[in-house]
This record gives C-alpha cells, sequence and structure tokens, in this order.
C-alpha cells in the first residue's frame, strides 16, 4: 500500500491496483477497477474545471444503484468536494429539499431523477436520460468521455479531517436529517467491516464468504444512498479488491439469478430482503451453492429469521450489523457462533466504538437494565448540516444519542430493545414493539407485522397490530393473542389486529413506516 486510507482519495488510489478485476456489476456492463478509476479521474477534472468544483462545495448524486453512482461518489470525494447522496425514492419536491439543504452546486442524476429536478437551481449532469436532456444538462457519458491509462485525478489537498459527505437520514422518526461525514469517519468503515469479518470468521474457524482465489462477491441489496450500502458494503469491497453486484431495485426472484449467474459468495441487505429470498417460490430452483454468507442490518432482525437461514442455508454465515446514518455504518456487529448463541442480539461493539446505556439523567444504567445506547468513536459524526440545535441534542460530549433503548449482558452483546419513539406506555407499564413483533413472527401464519399505540383514556396506550399473512394462511386476532398467550405477560397482547393484503410500507431501508401506518389505521 503506498498511502494510508485517511482520504477517500488514498483508497481510490489504492484500489487501482486491483487493475483488471472487475469491480461493479450491473445487468451485463461489467467495470473493472482500472476503468472505474479511469472514469473518476476523468470525471474529478471535468468537474473541477468546467464545473468550477472545489473543496467543499457539495454536489449531489440523484440515482439507483448504476454503476455511474459509485463513479460520480469516488470524482466528488477525490477532488476534496462533499457528495450528497439523495434518495431515488424521493418525490420532486423531496429531491429539491435536498439540493437546496445541502446548497448542491451539481446534481449529478440519472434521468428518471433528471425529471424531478427540471427547475433545480444546481447545475445538472444527466446519466441514462429519459429522453430529451433537461435545458443546459450535461450528458455524464460525454463529461467523462473515453479516458486512456494516462487519466490522472486533478490536484487536490485533502486532509482526513475535512468534510467528505452528507448522507441523509432514512426519515423514519421525524424529516431527514444531513448528517456530515469526515474522510476520518468514513476511512473508518472498512475497517470495523474488515475486523468484524475476521472476527467471526476466526470463531467459525472459517470464511464461508470467499470463492476461489479469495475474492468476495457481493449482492447489494440496499440502496448506495444509504450508509449501509455505500460505507458497510461498497466501500470494503473496494478497499479489498471484491465484486459488487448491482440491482436497479430489490427483487428476490432476480436475485436468485443473479447469485447463480455471477457466482455471488455474500449478500447484503436489510432483515426484509433476507426474510423475501427466503420466503421466494422459486428458491429451491437456483443453484445457489456459492453462497457463503447472508448479512443484513439497518432495522430489527426477528429471532426468527436466522432459524430460517439455518434451515434454508445451512453451513452459511448469518450476521446482524448494528449502524445508523450517524455512525458511518457499522457500530456493533453480531456474526459467527456468538448470533447463534444469541439470536436476538446486534451483538459486540466494533473494535474503534465505545458503547453506553445510559438513563435519562445522562447515568450508566447497570448492566441488564434498559436505557439510551450511545455510542462514541472514530466513525461517529461530530454533527448534521446546518442544525446546530439537533447537533447539540444528539451529540454530548463526543457521545452520540441514538433515540434506540438497549441494555447489555454481563458479556458485553448488546440488545436493542426499541426505538425510544416507538415504544408504548400501557398503564405505567413499557411495551416495547419490537419484541411483540418478534413474537408474532413466530406464528406460523404471520408473513410481516408493525405493532402501533392506540390512544386510550384508561390506559393511556393500547397495543395493536397490523398484520400481513403468509398467502394461502388463515388466522384470526383471536388465534394471535392466543399463540401470544404462551411467550408474552398478557398487557403486551394486541388488543386489536388489523390484517393487510398490502405489503407494509417500507423505506428502502426496510424500516416500516409506522407514522403512515398509523394514520391509515388510527387517522392520526
Ligand atoms: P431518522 O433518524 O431520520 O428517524 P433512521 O433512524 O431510521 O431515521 P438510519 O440512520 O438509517 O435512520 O437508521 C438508524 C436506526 O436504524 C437505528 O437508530 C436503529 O433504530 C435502527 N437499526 C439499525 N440497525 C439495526 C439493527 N441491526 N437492529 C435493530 N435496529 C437497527
Ligand atoms: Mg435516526
Amino acid at each position: 500500500w503506498k498511502h494510508a486510507p485517511a482520504t477517500y482519495r488514498a483508497m481510490l488510489e489504492s484500489s487501482r491496483g486491483h487493475g483488471e478485476q472487475v469491480f461493479l456489476v450491473y445487468e451485463d456492463e461489467r467495470i473493472t477497477y482500472e476503468e472505474h478509476y479511469r472514469r473518476s479521474a476523468a470525471l474529478a477534472t471535468r468537474l473541477a474545471g468546467d464545473y468550477g468544483v472545489g473543496k467543499g462545495d457539495r454536489v449531489a448524486i440523484a440515482m439507483r444503484n448504476y454503476p455511474e453512482w459509485v463513479v460520480s461518489f469516488s470524482a466528488v470525494l477525490a477532488i476534496g468536494a462533499v457528495a450528497v447522496p439523495l434518495n431515488a425514492w424521493w418525490t420532486a419536491p423531496e429531491l429539491e429539499y435536498g439540493v437546496r439543504d445541502s446548497g448542491a452546486k451539481v446534481v449529478i442524476a440519472d434521468g428518471e431523477r433528471a425529471e424531478r429536478l427540471r427547475d433545480s437551481p444546481a447545475a445538472l449532469i444527466v446519466t441514462r436520460p429519459a429522453g430529451e436532456l433537461p435545458p443546459g444538462a450535461g450528458d455524464l457519458a460525454e463529461v467523462i468521455g473515453e479516458p486512456g491509462g494516462d487519466v490522472t485525478l486533478p490536484p487536490a489537498e485533502i486532509g482526513p479531517e475535512d468534510p467528505a459527505t452528507i448522507f441523509y437520514t432514512s426519515g423514519t422518526t421525524g424529516n431527514p436529517k444531513g448528517a456530515l461525514a469526515s474522510h476520518r469517519n468514513l476511512g473508518q468503515a472498512p475497517m470495523t467491516v474488515a475486523y468484524s469479518t475476521l472476527r467471526s470468521v476466526a470463531m467459525a474457524g472459517k470464511d464461508p464468504a470467499t470463492a476461489a482465489g479469495g475474492r468476495r462477491i457481493i449482492l447489494l441489496a440496499v440502496p448506495l444512498f444509504h450508509v449501509t450500502g455505500c460505507f458497510a458494503v461498497m466501500l470494503p469491497a473496494m478497499f479489498t479488491g471484491g465484486g459488487l453486484v448491482l440491482m436497479y431495485r430489490w427483487d428476490a426472484g432476480q436475485a436468485l439469478r443473479l447469485i447463480e449467474r455471477e457466482k455471488i459468495t455474500i449478500i447484503t441487505g436489510v432483515p426484509t430482503s433476507a426474510w423475501q429470498l427466503l420466503s421466494h417460490p422459486d428458491f429451491d430452483k437456483y443453484d445457489i451453492s456459492s453462497l457463503g454468507g447472508i448479512s443484513y442490518g439497518g432495522a430489527p432482525a426477528p429471532p426468527k429469521l436466522l432459524e430460517r437461514i439455518g434451515d434454508q442455508l445451512p453451513k452459511r454465515q448469518a450476521s446482524n450489523g448494528y449502524g445508523m446514518t450517524e455512525t458511518t455504518a457499522l457500530a456493533i456487529f453480531n456474526g459467527g457462533p456468538g448470533y447463534l448463541s444469541r439470536p436476538d442480539s446486534v451483538g459486540l461493539p466494533v473494535a474503534v466504538c465505545d458503547v453506553e446505556i445510559r438513563d435519562p439523567l445522562g447515568h450508566e444504567v447497570p448492566v441488564g437494565g434498559v436505557g439510551e445506547l450511545c455510542v462514541r468513536g472514530p466513525g461517529v459524526i461530530a454533527g448534521y448540516w446546518n442544525r446546530p440545535q439537533e447537533t447539540a441534542q444528539t451529540f454530548v460530549g463526543g457521545w452520540l444519542h441514538t433515540g434506540d433503548l438497549a441494555r447489555v449482558d454481563e458479556e458485553g452483546y448488546v440488545f436493542i430493545v426499541d426505538r425510544a419513539k416507538d415504544m408504548l406506555i400501557r398503564g405505567g407499564e413499557n411495551v416495547y414493539c419490537a419484541e411483540v413483533e418478534a413474537a408474532l413472527y413466530e406464528h406460523p401464519a404471520v408473513d410481516d407485522v408493525a405493532v402501533i399505540g392506540i390512544p386510550d383514556d384508561e390506559f393511556g396506550e393500547q397495543v395493536g397490530a397490523v398484520v400481513r399473512l403468509k398467502q394461502g394462511t388463515s388466522a384470526t386476532g383471536e388465534e394471535l393473542r392466543a399463540f401470544l398467550g404462551g411467550t408474552l405477560a398478557p398487557f403486551k397482547i394486541p388488543v386489536r389486529f388489523w390484517f393487510r393484503e398490502a405489503e407494509l410500507p417500507r423505506n428502502p431501508g426496510g424500516k416500516i413506516l409506522k407514522t403512515h401506518l398509523r394514520k391509515e389505521t388510527l387517522g392520526l
């Protein structure tokens, strides 16, 4: 290694060493490490020259998981500018909010997003145009051209503490906030992933997720515009010379085809994507023998999921990672035998991360007690973009207050109990929605579930559940209540069930949008 990976630019330069290995795969397109470097360097040169993008300027990226997403990201960071990935699911006003909030000078968008960004004040560069380019927009393919082997990055002075990215939080509990991460923060991501992987490999005695030749071929089941996709998957892949297979959108059937065709060794997504893969009617029809591991995170994973993986994908390594936009991805990780022994835990803090459980007064809670999970470490960002008040509330004395309720056992394993905002209080008793949801997932007819609070004059709140049943099965509210009676205390058992045929509303991070469900079912 010629450079220490303290800046993204250094990582990008090092990655060129993987030369003719394939880095990015999208449908029939294959981009090698050398090509990725050349395209990134060519785009960086044009951004710095024609578009006047300098250090600290924001450049937004608004596209699906195309290879150009990664090229754009690399080009922006390599010249010391700040990449602002925007959620591709956002509508026109939401995308405009992202552009305005970040003050982006340029937006690099795919055709679909470009249509929604017609009125944006930023300069527009478009890839895969849907029709004619919006007036004044540049065509990304022309901007990049066909760079030869002599193309190099334009000069830039970048330090580890310089800002690198603004990722927006998922907006599960409120408006998405821009999390400003430094080069050092994101440089930590491949380290924590490598550490956690090595650790579970050491515990298991082998690494099932490497193909012949030691390469990892990863199927990315989540968007690149969230930290899981970008920092916990793309960056470690680039850092270790792995292959990254991209999908336009998550689709379990397509994923099975890709596992067979690309000889995928590991698939990374959210618990829902893993669940859908295992539930797919064609699951047994494909040769998925290359698959050595399945990893997920970003949302609660029901213990039942691990059991299903054990049944349907024996000897494969499953892992569950806990992280936030504010921790630049992974902060706590469970894999290998640790996960098998504690399927309801998110595991141990990654090597460089400190964890504390605190009560509302900020005092540490004794082992086993529930309190707010607080995290400190080099991956934790310093604050939000342009939001001094929320920054001051969330980042206190170097500690990130996650808003998640958790407990830690004698051996340091962390259990996420619920989001503080999701917890219900029924007649003075705390009810953790996540616990009731996990218990309902155990019922053979339940496909998906969300527990919500119903306002109640007598108890303050009552427990309600929105349930989607598996196709061809049936269950009544009474049956589900009787089933829960075996595992849950009576006050935790839902008094009301809503059955839905449609899928539960989720954001691209796999999180159920409870605000939508509350509105739909209760009109709140
Ligand atoms: P917002 O902050 O805008 O409301 P968000 O918190 O969903 O949205 P993210 O940063 O994408 O935005 O998600 C982080 C949250 O996801 C964590 O605070 C936690 O509640 C949840 N989470 C992440 N990983 C796990 C996991 N492995 N198990 C349970 N919950 C998880
Ligand atoms: Mg959050």
